[in-house]
């Protein structure tokens, strides 16, 4: 199955279709900059958008699903809950706050955004999760920034496997024992910041030759990467051409050499907060 630009879809383990490649809007705020970049990703053949409860843009992205003139079923709507909204009651609130912000009554996949352990209440979300999904408001839970040890103690105690799990992901951090995990308990890998956050990695001499070997853009050829490994991916851009050229990436391929190459040049280096140690819960 694929859309007009030929981004391929991944097959979560409850089946549903997942668009390999979504438009991620952290920080494209406020809501009528998030509704007019939605805009022109959906124009650019964008059909999955990735935003979440602390981004204060869902009303935004709401704008620009009503604005788009798609159907509801041909567009992939991701967020997330946020720390201080776990617990079971305060979930189901926090989801219901986000539907309507969103102007849907669905949404494709919701996570728990980070297992915030210093609170230890990511046990008791999932529960709500897990009733939402039951009561078929979300077409599919996950998780996000979930290391091994929460992912497994989760697992212990929940009915639901996660169909997700967002983790940051580039060939700077290539998240060996997690992309393992995953495939080992058939949760789909989803990579954030995959572009390294228009950082370093973009100027880095092995993407360089790659790119100038192909006659592709630095970002291109990172998020070509992470299609070929499986990965779903969400680079974010607030410039249409940029946002044009993320998509820009189902008619060509890294050879094996370019693949090895990239695995070459992790480097463990991590731009985001260690979920371990993230208890920010503004
Ligand atoms: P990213 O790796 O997508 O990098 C984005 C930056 O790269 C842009 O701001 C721009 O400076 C640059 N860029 C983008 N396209 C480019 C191009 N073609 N050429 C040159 N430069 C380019 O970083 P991100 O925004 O941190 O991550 C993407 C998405 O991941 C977010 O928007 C959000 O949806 C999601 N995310 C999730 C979490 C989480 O905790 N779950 C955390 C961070 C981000």
């Amino acid at each position: 199955m694929a859309n007009e630009m030929n981004v391929p879809t991944v097959k979560l383990n409850n089946g549903v279709e997942m668009p390999q490649l979504g438009f991620g809007v952290w920080q494209i705020v406020p809501d009528d900059r998030a509704a007019a970049m939605v805009g022109v990703a959906f124009d650019a053949g964008y059909r999955a958008v990735d935003t979440a409860k602390i981004y204060t843009n869902e009303g935004g992205v709401g704008t620009a699903i009503a604005a788009s003139g798609l159907r509801r079923d041909e567009i992939f709507v991701t967020t997330k809950l946020w720390n201080n909204q776990q617990g079971y009651d305060t979930t189901l609130a926090a989801f219901d706050q986000s539907l309507g912000k969103l102007g849907l009554d669905y949404v494709d996949l919701y996570l728990v955004h980070w297992p915030a352990p210093i609170n230890d209440r990511y046990l008791e979300t999932w529960r709500a999760f897990e009733r939402l999904y039951a009561d078929q408001r979300v077409r599919a839970i996950g998780v996000s920034n979930f290391e091994p040890h929460h992912l497994r103690r989760l697992l212990d105690s929940s009915n639901v496997v996660p169909a997700v799990n967002q983790i940051e992901f580039h060939p700077y951090l290539q998240q060996h024992e997690l992309f393992e995990l995953h495939n080992e308990l058939g949760i789909a890998t989803e990579a954030w910041s995959p572009l390294g956050q228009g950082g370093p990695l973009l100027k880095d001499v092995v993407i360089g030759a790659i790119a100038a070997k192909l006659g592709r853009s630095p970002a291109q050829v990172i998020l070509r990467w992470h299609i070929q490994l499986g990965n779903l991916v969400v680079p974010k851009s607030a410039t249409e051409s940029r946002i044009r050229e993320n998509i820009a990436l189902f008619d060509f391929e890294l050879s094996k050499e370019d693949m090895e190459d990239i695995k070459g040049i992790h480097r463990g280096v991590r731009y985001g907060q260690h979920p371990n140690d993230f208890i920010d819960d503004f």
